[in-house]
C-alpha cells in the first residue's frame, strides 16, 4: 500500500462517505449516494428535474423531494426581470425600466432553493455550491445561452463582507458557469461602501443608496467597453443591486448588460 492509498483510506475513515441529502439530511436512495468528500463521482453541472439539458450528469446529492422542490420558474415571464407574471408584458416593478437588458433566474426563492441559498451565503457551506452552480448553470441554459456574452461579471460584495463569510458567494457562482459556458470570468466591478441590513428597503429606496456603490476597476475599463456582459448574483430581490451594479457597467462603456441569478 503506497503512502498515498494509506492517505486516502484513512481519510475515507475520518471523513465517511456522505449518503444524505444535502438540503433535509434524510438517507439518499442508492442510486444518489455517489457523493463523497471529493464531491460526486460525475461531471458537474448535474441534472435537475424538469427539461434536463443534455450533458447534464444524473447525480444529484439531494433526495427526491427535495430535488422536486428545485423547479425552475414556469413561463410566461415580466419581459425585463424574469418574473412569472399572468399576462406577457412587464410586472409593475419594471415598467420604467432598467438598465440591464433582461434578468433572468432559475428558481424562486423558496423552499430548498432558499434554504441552500441562505447556508451557502452565511454558513460557509461550500459543499452547497456544485448544487446552486448547476442551478444557475440551468438557468442559464433555458435563458441566456443564446445571448452573445463577452464577459462574466461577479457582484462584488464589500471586502469586510468576504472576511466575515469567506468568500463572495456571487463570484464563486459565476466561476463555476464561467467553467460550464466557457466564458470569461471578469471582476470588473468594485463595491466601494459598505452598507447596512437593507430587507425592509424598496426598490428605490435601495436604488438611493446604492448610488456611487458599484463602479467599474478603471483596469478593466478597455475590457468592458462595447462588450456584451452578463452579471452573475445568487438573488434577485427587489432588482436594486442588478440596476446599481448595469448602471456602473453602461458607464464605463458596456454595450449591454444581461443579468442572471440562482433565484429570485
Ligand atoms: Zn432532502
Ligand atoms: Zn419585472
Amino acid at each position: 500500500m503506497s503512502l498515498r492509498d494509506y492517505m486516502e483510506a484513512l481519510l475515507g475513515l475520518l471523513y465517511p462517505q456522505e449518503r444524505s441529502c444535502l438540503s433535509c439530511r434524510s438517507s439518499l436512495p442508492e442510486e444518489n449516494s455517489t457523493w463523497n468528500r471529493n464531491g460526486p463521482s460525475g461531471d458537474w453541472p448535474v441534472s435537475l428535474p424538469r427539461e434536463p439539458v443534455a450533458g447534464w450528469a444524473s447525480e444529484i446529492p439531494l433526495c427526491p423531494r427535495c430535488q422536486a422542490d428545485l423547479i425552475p420558474i414556469e413561463p410566461p415571464y415580466c419581459l425585463l426581470c424574469g418574473r412569472h407574471i399572468e399576462e406577457p408584458g412587464r410586472c409593475p416593478e419594471c415598467i420604467r425600466g432598467s438598465a440591464f437588458v433582461l434578468s433572468r433566474s432559475y428558481g424562486k426563492y423558496e423552499g430548498v432553493l432558499r434554504d441552500m441559498l441562505h447556508r451557502f451565503k452565511f454558513s460557509r457551506e461550500e459543499k452547497l455550491l456544485p448544487i446552486l452552480g448547476s442551478c444557475l448553470c440551468q438557468g442559464w441554459n433555458l435563458h441566456m445561452a443564446h445571448f452573445s456574452t463577452d464577459w462574466l461579471v461577479p457582484v462584488p460584495a464589500h471586502p469586510k463582507r468576504i472576511k466575515e463569510r469567506g468568500y463572495n458567494q456571487a463570484e464563486r457562482l459565476a466561476l463555476h458557469l464561467s467553467s460550464y459556458s466557457n466564458i470569461p470570468l471578469l471582476p470588473a466591478l468594485q463595491r466601494q461602501i459598505h452598507l447596512k441590513g437593507q430587507a425592509t428597503r424598496n426598490r428605490q429606496e435601495r436604488l438611493k443608496a446604492l448610488q456611487g456603490t458599484y463602479v467599474c476597476d478603471p483596469a478593466f475599463l478597455d475590457a468592458v467597453s462595447g462588450s456584451s456582459v452578463l452579471l452573475v448574483d445568487d438573488i434577485y430581490t427587489t432588482g436594486a443591486t442588478a440596476e446599481a451594479c448595469a448602471r456602473a457597467l453602461m458607464e464605463a462603456g458596456a454595450e449591454q448588460v444581461y443579468v442572471i441569478t440562482v433565484a429570485r
